[in-house]
């Protein structure tokens, strides 16, 4: 079946037979040669009182050669940015200016060690104050911790100060309220923090259901955390009402704030009246993501809120000099030192590489790219929500389920025999089969078009062949893979005797 390919992704790694990095190499291959030693050599196992392991461990010997092609192998069964367009909706998987990594590795910065005393840090300080400054502007909120670690973590140091604020009143309230767009880290935060969930349905038109939000909300409400635009790539027009309503029971307005790229330089979470914000710097500030981190989870707060952010928080002198200082009421610290500060060097570069009104082009384009492409694809897929979207939208595989017996799953596989990665798929959980796409500021015209072709193809293959579609896919090095058994039993072992 694969005679059937359209075309042959660009990404396709060579997939002759290729042995294990272990079973490369002979005995006597070694990749660097060191000098001769100028001193005399000692007995280790004599040196180490006889603790010299019995059995020299297993490990390769190979070439630099055979080495360097190990790792380019790797390299190239992976799938990048680098590769290829990445439309993984909510990710903002946009393009990672190697700039950012320049200034990441320069000497002073990278070169650092977090125990140095603050008068030979000064530079690493203005960095964090400037760049902290800076976030609070996009976000309209002043205070601003850059500890958290990620999205998550940072929604959990901002509802931690929600607490510790509603606590200061003797006020102990019990509640969170989400809406049921949210995403996961929503709901698992607030169970962290050990608050109840409620969540509220959203309404037909995907927003927040005023109504029913209305009724929830009472004086046992700590907090309403939502993501605008929200993950249906929809902006929520009742924002103000909303946020009205949280504060008039004394709750407070949470925002999540992994959609920024949608609107920064545009509006501001602060005018819209929310309390809080997290910023995921691995989103939209061009830091790489993907494998799990390193990222970092700013959050952005009310003057009303900055007391009680962790600390350290680095500040400006009166003498122009930098130093660290703690919140008056710190929730404490949620991160060793000052978080992930080569995160911090890449955003920081790619903000200022853009300025204020290179931030607001970045969102109008990223819009401009989501609407397209869903225009390109709203006949070949459902849209179950048919409003001008953000910066990502979500589709629905309904169609080619009901009529064709192929899934949303079947799509996204078959997505990467036409040499795309799969947009995000079966989230948010309010669509049937949905496919969420966000295609980033990043991607040239040519580039949203080759995409939209892809799908449009796929949505035919569905309709003509569904076996073609559900056997998808067919030029990856692996096919379809046990995703549960590999996360839950991950055995990642090389076992050379068997
Ligand atoms: C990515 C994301 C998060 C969580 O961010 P992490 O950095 O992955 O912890 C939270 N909410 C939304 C809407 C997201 O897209």
């Amino acid at each position: 079946m694969t005679e059937k390919l359209t075309h042959t992704p660009s990404h396709a790694p060579s997939r002759g037979p290729r042995s294990l990095i272990f079973e490369t190499g002979a005995p006597e291959s070694r990749c660097v040669m060191p000098p001769a030693p100028d001193v005399p050599g000692i007995d280790l196992d004599e040196a180490l009182g006889g603790a010299l392991r019995a059995e020299p461990p297993l490990l390769p010997h190979v070439t630099e050669v055979e080495i360097a092609r190990h790792y380019s192998h790797l390299a190239s069964m992976n799938f990048g940015v680098d590769s290829g367009s990445y439309p993984l909706g909510s990710c903002t998987m946009k393009y990672n200016p190697r700039v950012n990594e320049d200034a990441a590795r320069y000497e002073g910065f990278a070169g650092l060690h977090p125990y140095q005393p603050v008068d030979s840090v000064q530079g690493a300080l203005e960095l964090m104050v400037e760049l902290a400054a800076d976030l609070g502007e996009v976000a309209g909120l002043p205070g601003v911790t850059l500890q958290p670690a990620a999205g998550a973590h940072g929604e959990l140091t901002a509802l931690m100060c929600f607490r510790a604020y509603h606590v200061d009143r003797g006020d102990a309230r019990r509640k969170v309220i989400i809406p049921d767009s949210a995403h996961g880290t929503n709901p698992a935060t607030v169970a962290m923090c050990g608050y109840e969930v409620v969540t509220v349905p959203s309404d037909e038109h995907g927003g927040v259901d005023m109504e029913v939000l209305r009724a929830a909300l009472d004086t046992d409400v700590a907090a309403f955390m939502l993501t605008n635009p929200n993950t249906l790539g929809l902006f929520d027009p009742n924002i103000l009402a909303i946020t009205d309503a949280v504060h008039a029971v004394g709750a407070l307005a949470y925002c999540d704030g992994a959609n920024l790229n949608a609107i920064m330089g545009i509006s501001r979470p602060g005018d819209m009246g929310f309390d809080a914000l997290h910023i995921n710097l691995h989103k939209t500030f061009s830091t790489p993501h993907g494998g799990g981190g390193p990222g970092a989870g700013p959050v952005c707060v009310t003057e009303t809120l900055a007391p009680y952010l962790p600390g350290p928080v680095p500040y400006r002198r009166g003498d122009g000099t930098y130093d660290l200082a703690e919140p008056a009421l710190s929730i404490g610290r949620v991160r060793s030192f000052y978080g992930n500060f080569g995160i911090l060097v890449r955003a920081y570069t790619y903000l200022r590489a853009l300025g204020g009104s290179g931030l607001r082009e970045v969102s109008e384009q990223a819009v401009l790219s989501a609407n397209y492409l869903k225009e390109r694809l709203r006949e070949a897929y459902d849209l179950p929500y048919d409003r001008t979207c953000m910066h990502e939208f979500v589709l629905s595989g309904s169609r080619q389920k009901r009529e064709n017996g192929v899934r949303t799953l079947d799509i996204a596989k078959r997505l990467l025999d036409h040499g795309f990665h799969p947009p995000t798929v079966y989230f948010p959980l309010i669509v049937e089969e949905a496919l969420m796409i966000e295609p980033t500021e990043t991607e040239s015209l040519e580039e949203l078009d080759r995409f939209a072709d892809a799908m449009l193809a796929i949505a035919k293959e569905a309709a003509a062949d569904p076996d073609l579609v559900k056997g998808a896919p067919y030029t990856t090095p692996v096919r379809r893979l046990d995703e549960a058994g590999a996360a839950r039993k991950p055995d990642l072992r090389y076992r050379p005797e068997e």
